[in-house]
């Protein structure tokens, strides 16, 4: 089966809502508008219960089937914030806000599952609930925990959850997937080297911060490479190196690094954690200083189930004739907490030969809204047959 019909009709007044979105972007938790007209179109679509609120800005609609002695419920996941980027597209319906952009595509999220939860609305040709979820921040502010916290998976009784992000690069309307961990934990790392500042001509007289996190950033390069297993994917990039000096001939009392790791296990995960620890503690004492670390974790491994990942290809397969395997991205994605509380499964439709996510010339390819849209629709009625 290609698209769906429903969806070649609908796909003029989808772009229309994804461009109004891309023109009028908002940041992490800040999308009142954005959450404001989804919310609005739910109830004009005639979802059975539209709620707000949940995770801040975060909004959920309930459609249920024409039957639903299932007992079947699916969440199905769009994320709705932009990016503090400033737009190069020169597009006609480029952002009116400066240093903000819909870079990452969510624009085209929301939009997509606005246009399926109208197709569901119009047909309810399923036999269960479905819960539409339109997450704000998932450019790290974790949001889809948010909405996990306020307990929408309790709430509304929901039991399997799918996502969907468009890829640049990939033939337009085109899927792909891999089970298991498919996007990286996202973590981390400030350390302050703390040492005895003084003249740099009299080097002697001070314990040089300088020297002890130029050692630090080379031997945290041994993670990787002498302490992961090879088979393991494991990246530890130091990003920022601050000197409390800004003078040629002052040695600096501090130096402050900044970081991140990137795993696709919990054990590489414990391993860079400790690591770290253990290289910037012994460097600081090494040259008589001493090292304070702090290690946050964001967001964790996505991981894909087995079960319902075999089903998302199924029905990608049904769409657009094949699925591909997608690599392993080491990336971040909100969507893992969501995946932590429910099986479920995150797929990649193809955004054609644009500019990568993220970058300021990257716009959302509108012609992959009927693949999209399709796809979820076929996720609900294939999984919850009507009779
Ligand atoms: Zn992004
Ligand atoms: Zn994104």
């Amino acid at each position: 089966m290609p698209v769906k019909n429903r969806f070649a009709e609908l796909q003029a007044e989808i772009t229309e809502w994804r461009r109004d979105f891309h023109e009028h972007p908002e940041i992490l938790f800040e999308t009142h508008r954005t959450s404001a007209i989804v919310a609005e179109k739910l109830e004009a679509f005639g979802c059975d219960e539209v709620v707000t609120g949940i995770g801040r800005t975060g909004v959920v609609g309930v459609i249920k089937g024409k039957a639903t002695g299932s007992g079947k419920v699916i969440g199905l996941r769009a994320d709705m914030d932009a990016l503090p980027i400033h737009e190069a597209t020169g597009l006609g319906y480029a952002s009116k806000t400066d240093g903000a952009m819909h870079a990452c595509g969510h624009d085209g999220h929301t939009a997509m599952l606005l246009g399926a939860a109208k197709y569901l609305s119009e047909t309810r040709n399923f036999d269960g609930t479905v819960v539409v979820i339109f997450q704000p921040a998932e450019e790290g502010g974790g949001g889809g925990k948010e909405m996990c916290d306020d307990g929408m998976m309790e709430r509304w009784g929901i039991q399997e959850v799918y996502g969907m992000h468009n890829w640049p690069g990939k033939p337009t309307g085109s899927f792909a997937i891999r089970p298991g961990a498919f996007f990286a934990a996202t973590d981390q790392f400030d350390i302050v080297f703390e040492g005895k500042g003084g003249h740099a001509a009299k080097p002697h007289e001070t314990v040089d911060t300088t020297v002890m996190a130029a050692q630090a950033v080379l031997a945290l390069q041994t993670i990787t490479s002498r302490n992961a297993d090879p088979v393991d994917q494991i990246v530890v990039s130091v990003t920022s190196f601050e000197t409390s000096s800004k003078a040629f001939n002052v040695i600096p009392q501090t130096v402050h690094l900044k970081g991140t790791v990137r795993t696709m296990s919990n054990t590489m995960r414990d391993l860079a954690e400790k690591r770290i620890k253990e290289i910037c503690t012994g460097i600081g004492a090494t040259f008589g200083g001493t090292a304070d670390i702090k290690y946050h974790r964001g967001y964790p491994v996505m991981v894909n189930s087995e079960e319902q990942t075999e089903f998302a290809a199924e029905v990608a397969k049904s769409i657009s004739g094949q699925c591909d395997d997608a690599p392993l991205v080491m990336g971040g994605e909100d969507f893992a907490f969501m995946l932590e509380e429910r099986p479920g499964a995150y797929i990649l439709v193809g955004n054609g030969d644009t500019a990568m996510v993220h970058h300021p010339e990257y716009n959302f390819n509108d012609e992959a809204i009927p693949a999209g849209c399709s796809w979820w629709a076929e996720i609900v009625e294939k999984r919850m047959p009507a009779a």
